[in-house]
């Protein structure tokens, strides 16, 4: 993605270049005046992720860079020497992303942290629950500046269908004045249900009510905005906390999730899938447990070094995740596996582990074409508990293991 820098300054710009030049994804394109930036961007059609511009150029000492880039719908980033308040908010009302002052090295760092927080919000999807559709499509407006995919609900209950209906949205604005369910109510419904721990949530009022915010964060809302805003505030709150939520999932990850094959840990298995067993039960649902071993995979590390075999460990995991894209699949031990399967009986959930194993006669791993063979046990009958089963597992796979290997073994 390419990186418009428009700097008349020669030691800026190259500071800048480097800097940009530090994220692979970012391509610098560099522009030392007003003129040579419309030149690049007439050659790139106009092509650019952003712009980081200055706003006394050579050619165009008035801050004509920032409009020739906004009317091409660029997220624009302003570098200036000198600053007041009164061009903060010209700024501002322009729509530029953030402006930045040109008085030390750290400048330049916060310039990168927004590029790199623009890149980040291409993928994030933000839920707005507001019932004033000009209040809505304020916050809209504000949230596309800085890059986020927008879902709009105007009351609290079709907030809570989009949600329960899309796995995928990160943060939820909403309003508390709402027909049908208030904000507050909606956010109390989300805080009980499990599946909406992570989500970020910011509640907004209208000006007047002292109490609101109060009750809005101890109903679990993160964090909360008093109408009218400023758009720098608003902004700042949603980075602030959609970092804080990213820094809270690396520390999640860190504790259930293994570095190497990405897949859960034995912690986590032990942890949320015992609940997952239990609630099976129940419900009266089946949740097969499977143990898979890799056949022979010392002689992988034998033949190969141990880097190959981490990397056939990396991509076996990557393969087990999409032959079983919504199940629970954590690493058990060095090479071994243990998948929770739902399905609606014994007969599917063995089906499908049985066809896991004929692609895998047929797939070859690593650079270095590497074929191999699986030895696995699956207990399909529900007990008290997940330990139970994955004892009646393991005992199966060891049964496949001293049975000649390549097998699933369902009984005993
Ligand atoms: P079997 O068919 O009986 O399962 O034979 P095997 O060689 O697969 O099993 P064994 O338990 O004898 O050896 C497992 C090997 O897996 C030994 C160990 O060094 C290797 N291993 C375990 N964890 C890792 C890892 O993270 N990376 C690599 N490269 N190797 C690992
Ligand atoms: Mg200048
Ligand atoms: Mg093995
Ligand atoms: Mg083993």
């Amino acid at each position: 993605m390419k990186v418009l820098l428009v700097e008349d300054s020669p030691v800026v710009l190259k500071v800048l270049r480097y800097l940009v030049s530090q994220n692979d994804l970012f391509i610098p394109i560099l522009a030392t005046c007003y003129e040579e930036a419309k030149a690049s961007l007439i050659e790139y059609k106009d092509d650019f992720f952003a712009a980081i511009v200055d706003l006394n150029l050579p050619d165009a000492e008035n801050g004509e860079i920032v409009d020739l880039i906004l009317d091409r719908k660029i997220p624009c980033i302003v570098l200036t020497g000198n600053f007041d308040d009164e061009l903060r908010l010209k700024l501002l009302n322009k729509g530029v992303v953030d402006y930045i002052t040109k008085d030390s090295r750290y400048s330049f760092n916060h310039a990168m942290k927004v590029l790199d927080r623009l890149e980040k919000n291409k993928n994030i999807k933000v839920l707005v629950a507001e019932d004033s559709s000009t209040s809505r499509l304020f916050i809209k407006i504000l949230l596309q500046q800085y890059q986020f995919q927008v879902v709009e609900a105007e009351n609290g209950q079709e907030a809570l269908a989009i949600l329960e209906k899309d796995h995928t949205i990160k943060m939820l604005i909403t309003d508390y004045n709402m027909p049908l369910v208030n904000g507050y109510d909606l956010v109390r419904m989300l805080r009980h249900n499990e599946r909406f721990k992570c989500l970020v949530i910011i509640g907004l009022s209208a000006e007047g009510d002292s109490s609101l915010s109060a009750k809005f964060i101890k109903s679990g809302a993160n964090d909360f905005l008093k109408k009218p805003f400023y758009h720098e505030e608003f902004h700042c709150r949603v980075n602030h906390n959609l970092e804080a939520q990213e820094m809270l999932q690396t520390i999640r990850d860190l504790a259930n999730v293994d570095p190497l094959t990405k897949l859960f840990n034995r912690r986590y298995l032990f942890a949320e899938g015992e609940s997952a067993y239990q609630k099976a039960i129940a419900s009266g649902r089946l949740l097969s447990v499977i143990m898979l071993d890799i056949d022979y995979f010392k002689k992988v590390n034998d033949t190969y070094g141990h880097i190959v075999g981490d990397s056939l460990l990396e991509s076996f995991s990557a393969y087990l995740k999409s032959a079983f894209p919504n199940e629970m699949i954590s690493r058990f031990g060095g090479e071994e596996f243990c998948i929770l399967l739902s399905t609606e009986n014994e007969e599917s959930a063995v089906s499908k582990v049985s066809k896991l194993f004929e692609s895998l006669r047929v797939m070859q791993f690593t650079e270095c074409d590497i074929s191999i063979t699986c030895s696995g046990g699956i207990a399909c009958d529900m007990q008290t508990t997940l330990s139970q089963a994955i004892e009646i597992a393991d005992e199966r796979l060891y049964m496949a293991k001293n049975t000649g290997r390549d097998k699933l073994v369902s009984s005993d």
